[in-house]
């Protein structure tokens, strides 16, 4: 079998998971099956860089950082029991902690920190993890080299979060990948990291390095996707929120992702697509335990369990745009979603009052006053659209599983749960897809709201 493999910070954490996750990659190509790695930063590195970019910014000294990264880094090396790879790796990050220097003080004289800068910045978290994992495999003898994703994906220059080209991505990755595979090497990827077509670095957003590993696994056409993380696979909900959350053996791509879509961090909201694209598996699975994690597929096995998981999106607002004015007129509607597009602003969530005043949404609550600003702009005047107003601060619930489909009263059951624990719903959606129900609560009443429908339907 031909397997991508994710690794994420926390399997990368220290020397110890370094020579863990080296050993489940060589243990895998040991049994015959060709092995590609994409691994993230070491986990907490890509905070630090965004830190030290900041410092930087207020021309702070970066000096401590640049030292804890280097220290933490050459820690990460004690297991590559080879004095010649050792050497190459630690003297491989060197060059790599000058260049970010070099790049830290680009920010602090030009006194200014943009988007396309962050990404520069944060991409050598990544590079260094992929140094450091490639050595320590072929220090145990397997060929493995890292490979730069520099190299096989092309993006868009929407710096942060930038958009995949995807014919010319999955031919590079042929191009480049088939080679050191007939060569017996695991190549070892960095994930999260990319660049546009004009030759910059570019990010794919936060916990980006799924959404890598789904598209070289599309590129390079993998028989699975192995999303390897610090839990054992995609829970009910998220264990943090919820101790009594357990692991869901099977999932359908339409479920799997309306759950990252919605805010489950243990896949990067995006990571399924490339996957449903060529029909490839995804595994999720803790790279920490031998537990069978999930198995993310086109079509499950039936199971009669109406709800599957829960998931939240916290932090965020919702926008009320309101008019007498916007009633019977038609467009309104495209014009407020193309005016947050136009700012590429996100949409989680979107209800129309049906009387037609009035229209409300629900974004990430950081972009509150630029789409307000960018209503603004739209309906200058109070004619059509009088009012605009908001609440930040609330979060979003979905509940997922596609037995609610056609299942009469699951809205209505899940309301009642969570009315027992007095808790204000101020917003409604159901996807179309049916197999998700969102609702927008209060902060305070997230995980209370989390608690009680998995209490009902999932213990
Ligand atoms: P990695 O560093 O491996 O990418 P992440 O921290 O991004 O790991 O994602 C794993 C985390 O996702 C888990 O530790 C857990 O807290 C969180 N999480 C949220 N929702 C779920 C869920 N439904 N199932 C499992 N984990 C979840
Ligand atoms: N290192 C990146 C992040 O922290 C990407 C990832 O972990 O997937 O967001
Ligand atoms: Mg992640």
């Amino acid at each position: 079998m031909r397997i991508v493999m994710k690794y994420g910070g926390t399997s990368v954490g220290n020397a110890e998971r370094f020579l863990n996750t080296a050993n489940i990659a060589i243990d895998t190509y040991n049994k015959g099956n060709e092995v590609i790695v994409v691994v993230s930063a070491m986990s907490g590195v890509t905070d630090m860089l965004l830190g030290a970019a900041e410092k930087s910014l207020k021309g702070e000294d970066i000096a401590s950082i640049l030292n804890e990264l280097r220290s933490k880094h050459f820690d990460a090396c004690k297991n590559i029991k080879n004095e010649e790879l050792l050497k190459i790796t630690k003297e491989g990050i060197d060059i790599l902690l000058v260049d970010l220097e070099k790049s830290l003080i680009g920010v602090h004289y030009l006194g200014e920190l943009s988007l396309r800068s962050k990404d520069r910045i944060v991409s050598f978290g990544e590079r260094l993890s992929s140094l450091i994992l490639s050595k320590t495999i072929e220090a145990q003898g397997v060929p493995s080299d890292k490979v730069d994703a520099f190299s096989l994906i092309v993006t868009d220059n929407n710096f942060g979060e930038a958009a995949v080209i995807f014919n010319e991505s999955y031919k590079k990755i042929s191009n480049n990948l088939s080679p050191l595979l007939t060569k017996g090497m695991i190549p070892v990827i960095t994930g999260f990291i990319a660049k546009s077509k004009e030759g910059d670095i570019t990010t794919l957003g936060r916990g980006g390095s799924d959404y890598t590993a789904s598209i070289i696994g599309a590129g390079i056409a993998a028989d699975e996707i192995w999303i390897m993380t610090d839990v054992d696979g995609i829970m009910t909900t998220n264990p943090k929120i919820c101790s009594n959350a357990y692991t869901i053996p099977e999932l359908s791509y339409l479920e799997a992702m309306e759950l990252a879509y919605f805010g489950a961090k243990v896949l990067h909201p995006r990571t399924i697509e490339p996957a449903v694209s060529k029909n490839i598996p995804v595994r999720v699975k803790n790279s920490m335990s031998e537990s069978t994690g999930t198995l993310i597929l086109k079509e499950t096995n039936a199971n009669h369990k109406v709800v599957k998981a829960i998931s939240i999106i916290e932090n965020a607002a919702i926008v009320y745009v309101s008019g007498a004015g916007m009633i019977g007129v038609p467009g309104v509607a495209a014009k407020v979603f193309k005016a947050l597009g136009d700012f590429n602003i996100n949409v989680y969530m979107i209800s129309q009052g049906s009387s037609e005043a009035n229209i409300s949404f629900v974004i990430s609550e950081k972009d509150t006053e630029k789409s307000e600003n960018a209503l603004r702009k739209t309906f200058p005047t109070k004619d059509l659209v009088k009012d605009i107003s908001h609440i930040k601060g609330v979060n979003i619930i979905s509940v997922v599983g596609k037995g609610m489909k056609g299942a009469v009263g699951t809205a209505a059951g899940l309301f009642s749960a969570i009315a027992k624990d007095k808790i204000n719903i101020l917003m409604i959606s159901q996807g179309s897809s049916e197999v998700s129900i969102s609702f927008v609560v209060s902060k305070e009443d997230g995980y209370k709201a989390i608690r009680a429908i998995h209490k009902e339907y999932l213990e």
